[in-house]
C-alpha cells in the first residue's frame, strides 16, 4: 500500500448512501478504514438499551455485508473509542480520522476531547453532519436565542430548506476505495458476536418479524409508507390498530436513512409542492426539534426543563410502576401499548402519549422513570426525542402539553381504537368483551363476564387506580407547585 489509509470511523450513520462523512473520506484519496466501535462507557449516562442492542447487532450485520459486496471489510472493535482509534492509527499508520457527528451532551464532550487529542497526535480530524437537516447552534429566533416552541421553530426551518438536498451517493463497487484485505486482516476486528449485542434470555423473539434493520430495510420501509399511508397520514396517524405511521424511527436514530434522504424522495414522489407542508414533514421537524432543545438544554435528560418541576412530589409507588411496566394497570389501551413495546421494541406515537400520561399523573410516578424503561426496551430509543417526549407528556418541557390537561386513557381508546382491534390484539384474555367495555373492561356486567369467561380482577387486572381519584391526586400534586 503505497498511500497511507484514513479511517471512517461509523457511529449512529449506518449506510453508505447520504453520508456525509464517508463520501469526504473517500473523496479525500486515501484508503479508507471503516471502523465501528463498541465503546459502553464512552455512551456516558445512556449505555445503549437491550432493544437498541438488538437493533444495532443486526443494523452492524447489514453494514458489514453492504461494505463488502463493495470491496471493503468492516473493523468491529469494543473499548474505549479513543484508544481503539489510537490502537488502529499505530498499526494502520493512518493520517485522519472521518465521522458524522451526533448531539447527545455526553458525546458531544467525549467527541472533543478524542478530537482534540488525535490532533495532537497529528491527525487530521473532520466530522460532518449527517443526521439533522440543521445543525443545532444554526436555528436561531429573532432575538438570537434557541427556539423553546415548536411552530416558529419549524416555519423558521421550513423557510430555509431548498426543494432537493444534493445527496452523497454511496461508494461505486469498483474502485480501491478500501483499505486492503491485507491491512485489514493485520488489524483484527472482533466478530460481531463477540460484542454480545444480543439478549442472553430471548426477550426479543417478536422483532424479526416487525423489523429489518439496516439500510435496504429503511429504504424498502420509506417506499412502503409513501406509495401508501402517506396520503392519508394525517388522519390515519392517530389510529394504532392501522399501519399509519412510517415506522421509520429507529432506522433514523441508527442513521439507516438520512432526513435529507426523506425529504428528497418525497420530492421525488409528488407532483407539486404541497408535501413540505404535510403533517408528515413537520414531524421530521420534531425530529429536529427534540435535536435542538437537547443541544441548548443538555441536563434536560435528567432535569425538566421548567425548573419549578424539580420540586413535583412524585410518589413513585414500586408496585403500580411494575404494574405499567409490564402492561397489567387494568386500563386496557394503556396496557395494549407496553406490551405493544415488550413484544415488538416500539410503540405507536398516540399511545406513547397515553401510556406517559397516565405514568406521570395517574400514577405520580416520575417521567425519568417512564424514560428509563423506554430507554430499555424501544429500538428507537433516542435521547433527544425520548427526552422531548417525557417532558412533553409530564408538561415539565419545551412547548408541552399543559399539566393540567390529562388524558382519559377510557376515552383516548374509545376514540382512537373505537372498535377495539388495538386491545384485542395486544391484550388477549380481553378479546371476548363486548366494544361496549372494551376500553372499561371493569364495567362489564357479571353476568356477561361469566358468559365469556373472563373475570375483571381475575383473569385480567381491575384498574390499579380509578381515573376519577388519579386525576383529582394529579391535580392536587400540581396545585403544590403551581407558582
Ligand atoms: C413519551 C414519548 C417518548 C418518545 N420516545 C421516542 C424515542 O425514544 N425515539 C424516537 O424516535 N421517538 C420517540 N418519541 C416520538 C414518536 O413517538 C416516535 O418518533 C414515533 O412514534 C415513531 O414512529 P414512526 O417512525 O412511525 O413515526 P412517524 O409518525 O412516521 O414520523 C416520522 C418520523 O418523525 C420523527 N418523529 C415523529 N414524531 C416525533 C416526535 N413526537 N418527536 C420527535 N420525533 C418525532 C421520528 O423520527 C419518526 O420516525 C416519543 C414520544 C413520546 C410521547
Amino acid at each position: 500500500m503505497s498511500q497511507n489509509p484514513v479511517i471512517f470511523w461509523f457511529r449512529q450513520d449506518l449506510r453508505l448512501t447520504d453520508n456525509p462523512g464517508l463520501a469526504a473520506a473517500i473523496r479525500h484519496g486515501a484508503p479508507v478504514i471503516p471502523v465501528y466501535i463498541l465503546d459502553d462507557e464512552g455512551e456516558g449516562d445512556w449505555p445503549l438499551g437491550g432493544a437498541s442492542r438488538w437493533w444495532l447487532h443486526h443494523s452492524l450485520e447489514s453494514l458489514g455485508q453492504s461494505i463488502k459486496k463493495k470491496g471493503g471489510g468492516l473493523v468491529l472493535r469494543h473499548g474505549p473509542s479513543l484508544d481503539i482509534l489510537r490502537g488502529i492509527i499505530h498499526q494502520s499508520r493512518a493520517t485522519g480520522v472521518f465521522w458524522n457527528r451526533r448531539y447527545e451532551p455526553d458525546i458531544i464532550k467525549r467527541d472533543t476531547r478524542i478530537k482534540s487529542q488525535l490532533q495532537s497526535d497529528g491527525l487530521e480530524v473532520h466530522s460532518f453532519n449527517g443526521a439533522l437537516l440543521f445543525e443545532p447552534w444554526e436555528i436561531e429566533n429573532k432575538s438570537g436565542s434557541p427556539f423553546k416552541v415548536f411552530t416558529p421553530f419549524w416555519r423558521h426551518c421550513s423557510s430555509l430548506t431548498p426543494d432537493r438536498y444534493e445527496l452523497h451517493p454511496a461508494p461505486p463497487t469498483d474502485g480501491d476505495h478500501w483499505a486492503p484485505a491485507s491491512l485489514l486482516s493485520q488489524l483484527k476486528g472482533q466478530s460481531l458476536q463477540s460484542l454480545e449485542l444480543l439478549p442472553d434470555i430471548r426477550w426479543d423473539s417478536g422483532f424479526p418479524e416487525r423489523w429489518t434493520p439496516g439500510e435496504s430495510g429503511a429504504m424498502d420501509n420509506l417506499k412502503q409508507f409513501v406509495d401508501g399511508a402517506f396520503e392519508n397520514y394525517g388522519a390515519g396517524r392517530d389510529f394504532p390498530a392501522q399501519r399509519g405511521t412510517s415506522r421509520l424511527s429507529p432506522h433514523l436514530h441508527f442513521g439507516e436513512i438520512s432526513p435529507r434522504q426523506i425529504w428528497n424522495f418525497l420530492a421525488s414522489r409528488s407532483p407539486d409542492s404541497r408535501w413540505r407542508q404535510s403533517q408528515y414533514v413537520s414531524e421530521i421537524g420534531w425530529r429536529e426539534f427534540a435535536n435542538h432543545l437537547l443541544y441548548h438544554f443538555p441536563t434536560t435528560p435528567r432535569k425538566p426543563l421548567r425548573e419549578e418541576f424539580e420540586a413535583f412530589p412524585w410518589q413513585d409507588d414500586e408496585d403500580q410502576y411494575k404494574a405499567w411496566c409490564g402492561g397489567r394497570t387494568g386500563y386496557p389501551i394503556v396496557d395494549a401499548g407496553m406490551r405493544e413495546l415488550w413484544t415488538t421494541g416500539w410503540m405507536h406515537n398516540r399511545v406513547r402519549m397515553i401510556v406517559a400520561s397516565f405514568l406521570v399523573k395517574h400514577l405520580l410516578t416520575s417521567w425519568n422513570r417512564g424514560a428509563a424503561w423506554f430507554w430499555d426496551t424501544l429500538v428507537d430509543a433516542d435521547l433527544a426525542s425520548n427526552t422531548l417526549g417525557w417532558q412533553w407528556a409530564a408538561g415539565c418541557g419545551a412547548d408541552a402539553a399543559p399539566y393540567f390537561r390529562i388524558f382519559n386513557p377510557i376515552l383516548q381508546g374509545e376514540k382512537f381504537d373505537p372498535d377495539g382491534t388495538y386491545v384485542r390484539h395486544w391484550v388477549p384474555e380481553i378479546r371476548p368483551i363486548p366494544t361496549k367495555y372494551i376500553h372499561k373492561p371493569w364495567e362489564t356486567p357479571d353476568s356477561i363476564q361469566k358468559h365469556h369467561g373472563v373475570i375483571i380482577g381475575g383473569d385480567y387486572p381491575a384498574p390499579i387506580v380509578d381515573h376519577r381519584e388519579g386525576r383529582q391526586a394529579a391535580l392536587e400534586a400540581f396545585e403544590t407547585i403551581k407558582k
